[in-house]
Order: C-alpha cells, then structure tokens, then sequence
C-alpha cells in the first residue's frame, strides 16, 4: 500500500504516516488535509513511499488541497532550516503555510450581461442599458451602469431583477503589476555598475553565489541591488527576487523607490498585513506572478518557484534573529535559502557583521565595495565631546558644545538628529524616600517611564501600570523620581532650550503628535522638522538632504553590557547614526558625548577607521574562539516553579555527551532569569567550527527526558550572551 510522510504542525521530531487512498494521485510537497485524533489539519507531503500492507493501523489523507505544491526547493530548504535549528520539521513547514489560514479578498463584482436572456419588455432606457453594457468598459454597480446608459439605476435593478443583467466576480487576474526593468534607470557610477554586473549575472547563471556589498550609508547599494533586478527580470522574465528589510519603518521608503524604479510596486510581506492580503501575496507568489517581494524576515519561507536573487539590507542588523518561538537567524537562512535554490545572494551594509566579512575574506563570499558616497556627499565629520571636561547641567542631558552646535544648525535653517536608543521618557524610576526601584511584577526589568501615556512600561513583555502617587514600597507621596534620560525627556530639554525649533520624537513608540514613521520621514524631508530625537528607528536607512548634525546622546550606552556583540553592536549602530548628517551637497558632523572617550570603540569611529576596529575586534574573538571563530548554542530551560527548572537542568548538565572541542557551561541563571513569571535557566555550548553543534545537542537531548511542566529552547546562534 501506498503511505506519506506527513509534516503537520506539531513539537515532534519526524513527519506521520497516513494511507494513500488508491484513488489520490500525491507526490512530495503537495499539500493536503490529514485527520489528527479529532482534528483535521493541513500539512505537506514530505514523501510518499510503497510499504508492504501491514496492521499497523494507518488512518487515510481526507483531501489534497486544490493549490500548487510547495515547489521542491522551498520544501528542502525547509527540512534542512529544521535540522539546523533543531526546531520539528512540520512546525517550520508550518511558517511556509500560514496564510492558508485565510481566503483571499474577494475580488470586486461586476455586471455581466446573461447570454441568451432577453428582456421582457424593451424600453428605450432599457435598450441604452444593454448597449452601455455591451460597449462600455465593465462596470461594478448598478448607479454607475445608469450614469453610463444616461438612466436612472432603477431600469438597470429592473434588469438585474428580471435575470437579464448578473452581477459576477471580476477576472482579476495578478493583482500585483509586472514591474518593468526599463522603466526609470539610473546612470550608474562605475563601481555601482560593476556590483550590479556580476549580480545579475550571477542571479541569471542559475548557480548559487553570495555576495558582501559592503560600502558606507548613502554610497548607492540601493541602487546598484535595483539595477541587478532589473538585470535579472530583463534576461529573465519569470525570475523572482526578494528583498529583505530589517524594520517595517524602512520598507516604506525602499518600497516608494522601487515603486519609481519599476513603476509598478513589489509585493509587501510583514506582520502588517491583513490576512487576505497575505494570502493574496502567497497565491501569487507560489504562482509565480509575483517577481519581487520586500519583506522582513519571514517572507524567507514564502513558497517560490523560481526565486533567483535575494537581498538582506542592512545584513548586521539584530532584527533579523528571530528570537521567540522558532529560534533563527534570518541573514544566515537567506544565505542557506539561496543555496537550495541555486540563486545569488547579496548581504549589503555599511557596517557588515564580523560573521560576513570572515566568509568575505576567506572566499567564501564575493567582495562588491562602493567606496565613495553618490555625487558630491562627503561622510561627517565625527568628533567625540568628552563630558568630563564639558558635563551638562545636573538632570540635563545635552553639554556646552552640543548645545552651541544645535543652534548654530538652527541658525542656518539646517536639521540636527539627535540619537538615543532608549524610549521613553527615563529608564528607571526610584522613590527618593527609601530608594525603591519600580520593577516589574513578573519579569527581571526595570520599568520605563512613559510621560506622553503617563505610565510605567515594561520593554520586554509589554505590561503597564498608571504611574502611581505613592511608593509601593514605604508608602511615601510623590516620591517617586525619574533617573536617566530617554527620548521624552531629551525632547523636554530641547524645548525649552530651543523653543522656536519644530521638535519632534522619532521612536517606535507612537509619537506624542500620533505621526506615523513614514509622515515623520516624509515630514522631515520636506524640511518640516528642525530637531529629531530619535531612537534606532530612524538611525537606518533614511535620506534627510538638509540634515547636518547628529549628536548621540549618550555614546557609552552599548557599550556597558559584558555581551559578545556589545561593542560590534554599538559601533554599527553609532555608524549608521553618524552616516545620517551631510548625504547631500552640505557638508555634516557628528558630535559623541562620552564619559569613556578612550574607549577603541569610539576611538575607531572618530578616526573613521572601521576597519582597524573590526580587525582588532576579530582578533579578540579569534583568540577566545568564540563566533565567528568558533560555534555556540544556547539551551534554555523554563517554567513557573524555579525547582522544577532547576532540576531539570541539572538533569541535562548529568547527560552531557563526551565531545572533543566542545565545551558546556552552566547550568546559570539566564541573562533574563525571570520573564512573564518564568523562571529561565541557561546552558551554553562552545565549539570548534567544524564541530558538528547540532549533532552533539540531538545526541545530548536524546539521553533526558525533560519534565512537561519545563520547556526547553534551543538557539543554535545566540545573538547576544
Ligand atoms: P545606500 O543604499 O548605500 O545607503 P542609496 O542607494 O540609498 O545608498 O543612495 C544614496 C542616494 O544617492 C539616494 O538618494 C540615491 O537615489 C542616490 N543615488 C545613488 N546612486 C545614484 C546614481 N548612480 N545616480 C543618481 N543618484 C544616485
């Protein structure tokens, strides 16, 4: 009898087996509806496979659905993207059969003429309907029927009463336009021209190629990746690219620009989306009508049949680590993705991560570098404000020199960012009376002082209170003080240091005038904006012609935490802030407070020498053997009752395999040992690059059972520890 392999969405390790009934016609990849104890689901068909008939009782496939099979690329991407994450293969197929749960839009109706069906009586007015109807464009509505016959809308009711006139879906046919290669080229200079070159001819080869586009913000990688699509849907048609974006914030300008570029807009894919939108998008895209998707991180499991080129913008970025439920890291699939699918792949940044530019630099990837900004933009000058020799006025934020550079800026009509990566009005929040720090009921953090909302926010779960009167703690009344600054309390000072200024916040957090990110770029373009207090959300990707400064707030923020990527992290997202002054033909700067001017960090930055910095950073990495010298994977184990997390991981911590160049430590507390009132303990495993983590953790895992009262969650590439 014939039997498939299912992968249904459920936490097990193998696909289910169910009967083939004889008259079904299935091959690997199909999609299909499968009976679970009283449940029906839809899962994929992983292989269908002749088996001797046997008494193991086998329930039966009901349907196979009525769509495209998920194209064989997409589903070995798929089986291998769980292998390396350790994640159940059904659960991860899953991620590629989301939008199933929805119906597409209806497509709008439209008035058809019955064929056959004369009226009962013809009028003259009735007679114009017909005609209109046979002449006309098609049309939607009765009253827009009549204005087009000259008639009232009720002869043309009367008609579709009588059944002469039916109102019928509409062939809607793509609903997303073709976009056109040819349809605004840009000149491109000689080094945009030749990174665009060996992309298009990569992606057109059909042979799998990553890329580095490495080169500083506003050097044209943008434009040079648009031209390689466009080189790519010229040599072929059906090609399909997908674009990846780190921030939904950026997606709207990247999407305008390619818009323009090929006057017809790309197909958007993030969590933004209504369900029947999205399941419009995976309709046309496992159709293959679809050419070009931009996407956060997810839309790397949308199902193409002939995907050939993917971008990751900004490939450094944090955003794109999944970090909840799946555990991955997008930029690494991308690359992965690309080879399953024998396509090009290109990682563009100006701050590329330590991981890519080692690959870079040991061949594996292909080095494209754009090494001047467009036209005449010269990069800023950055200078570091030592705050020990300029402090601010006590609980003000902004030194001397700071000061004296906005209103100079000001003075001239130019823009001024300044940059703070902390939301909210202040931190932390302490009663002056007995000293007690607002903390949140159920997660390892200090709450965050709102003022717009008036309350206390907890950044990692959400959960908020009103701010109280009285400390919780003693009892005192308004005692409770703000400590540290945020973007609020920047804005306050800037106000009223500058209160002609047109200031406004630009964080990820509704800004207190309730502008969306993309008015506040557009607002901000237009010149309408003298000072932005910005968090990361406006630190990317944006293009402000007349912004001329940007002061970071506080440059010695990242820089604190003992994690691995502290200092990679602070430095690309400082350059990025940085790279924001002087895109067009007026010069910028950039001014760092700092209490730690010696740091190499910031040193590096100011002498605009990042490549002495990632090189001195490599080695100390290289040294330690730690990523992307070395391997590591991060266990952690949960739940409600800290003794039953506790045993549990001592549990793992007996079962450790023997391992050469591997080694285990913990079990510790995690970095966040209580969130959502769950306790978290952490095992962390080194190794040798070309130790084989994955296999060493499924032969680790395979020795406990793990109580069902703690989870257990595996990251094969912690992003910070
Ligand atoms: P990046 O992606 O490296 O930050 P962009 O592609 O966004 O750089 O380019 C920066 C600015 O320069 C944009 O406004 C872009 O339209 C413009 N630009 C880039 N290349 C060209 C070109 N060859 N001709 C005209 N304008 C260009």
């Amino acid at each position: 009898m014939k039997v498939a392999a299912v992968l249904i969405p459920l936490p097990v390790d193998e696909p289910f087996d169910y009967v083939v009934p004889d008259d079904m016609a299935l091959a690997r990849g199909d999609l299909v509806t499968v009976p679970l104890g009283p449940r029906q689901m839809t899962g994929v068909v992983s292989e269908v496979r002749e088996i001797p008939a046997t008494n193991r009782r086998l329930k039966a496939i009901v349907a196979r659905l009525d769509l495209p099979a998920l194209p064989a690329a997409t589903l070995d991407f798929l089986e291998w993207a769980a292998r390396w994450t350790l994640s159940p293969p059904g659960e991860m197929a899953a991620l590629s059969l989301k939008a199933l749960r929805h119906a597409p839009p209806k497509p709008p109706l439209r008035l058809h003429r019955v064929a056959g069906k004369a009226p009962v009586r013809l009028t003259p007015a009735r007679a114009a309907v017909l005609q209109a109807l046979d002449e006309g464009p098609t049309v939607a509505s009765a009253a827009e029927l009549g204005r087009a016959a000259g008639v009232s809308a009720g002869v043309v009711k009367g008609l579709v009463d009588e059944g002469v006139i039916t109102a019928r879906p509409a062939e809607t046919g793509n609903p997303l336009q073709a976009p056109d290669p040819h349809h605004a080229r840009v000149e491109l200079n000689p080094d945009q021209a030749e990174a665009a070159g060996q992309i298009g001819q990569a992606a057109l080869s059909g042979e799998f190629v990553a890329f580095l586009l490495d080169g500083v913000t506003g050097s044209g990688k943008t434009e040079a990746y648009l031209e390689a699509v466009a080189r790519l849907l010229e040599g072929y048609p059906q090609a399909q690219a997908l674009i990846l974006l780190p921030e939904i914030a950026l997606t709207q300008a990247v999407i305008a620009r390619i818009t323009a570029r090929f006057g017809a807009a790309p197909a958007e894919w993030h969590s933004g989306l209504t369900g029947p939108r999205r399941r419009q998008v995976w309709d046309a895209v496992v159709s293959g009508h679809c050419r070009i998707v931009v996407g956060a991180r997810s839309a790397l499991f949308l199902p193409f049949p002939n995907l050939r080129l993917i971008v990751v913008d900004e490939e450094h970025d944090g955003s794109y680590k999944q970090e909840d439920g799946l555990i991955y890291q997008g930029r690494d699939l991308a690359v992965a993705r690309a080879r399953f699918e024998s396509a090009a792949v290109v990682l563009a940044s100006a701050t590329p991560s330590l991981e890519t530019l080692g690959n870079a630099r040991q061949g594996r990837y292909r080095e494209l570098r754009l090494t001047a900004r467009h036209g005449t933009a010269v990069l800023p000058d950055i200078t570091l404000l030592d705050l020990r020799a300029d402090p601010p006025e006590p609980q003000t934020w902004l030194s001397p020199p700071l000061r004296a550079a906005m209103a100079e800026t000001l003075a001239r009509g130019e823009q001024t960012l300044l940059f703070l990566n902390r939301r909210g009005y202040a931190p932390v929040v302490l009663c002056r009376a007995c000293g007690h720090r607002m903390t949140a009921p159920d997660t390892d953090s200090w709450l965050v002082e709102h003022r717009y909302t008036g309350r206390l926010v907890c950044h990692l779960t959400g959960f908020s209170m009103a701010r109280p009167d009285t400390c919780p703690s003693c009892g005192a009344k308004d005692s409770l003080v703000p400590v540290g600054p945020g973007v609020e309390r920047v804005e306050e000072e800037v106000r009223s240091l500058f209160p002609e200024a047109r200031t406004t916040i630009f964080s990820s957090d509704t800004t207190p005038d309730g502008r969306s990110a993309r008015d506040l770029v557009e607002a901000m373009e237009r010149g309408e904006i003298d000072i932005l207090v910005a968090t990361q959300a406006a630190a990317k990707g944006h293009n402000f012609p007349n912004l001329t400064l940007v002061g970071v707030v506080d440059a010695d923020l990242g820089l604190r935490g003992g994690d691995l990527r502290a200092a990679e992290r602070t430095f690309q997202l400082l350059m990025q802030a940085t790279g924001r002054a002087g895109r067009a033909e007026r010069p910028g700067r950039a001014l760092l407070q700092t209490w730690t001017p010696e740091h190499p960090v910031l040193q590096a930055l100011a002498a605009g020498d990042r490549d002495s910095f990632l090189a001195t950073e490599s080695e100390e990495r290289r040294l330690a053997a730690l990523p992307p010298f070395g391997r590591l994977a991060a266990l952690i184990l949960s739940g409600d009752k800290a003794d039953a997390v506790e045993k549990a991981a001592q549990l793992l911590a007996g079962a450790i395999p023997n391992a050469e160049r591997l080694e285990v430590y913990g079990p510790a507390d995690a970095p966040l040992a209580l969130v959502r009132g769950r306790r978290r303990k952490r095992l962390l495993v080194r190794a040798d690059r070309d130790v084989d983590i994955q296999a060493f953790l499924r032969a680790w895992l395979a020795r406990v059972k793990l109580p069902s009262s703690v989870r257990l969650s595996i990251d094969v590439d912690p992003y910070s520890f």
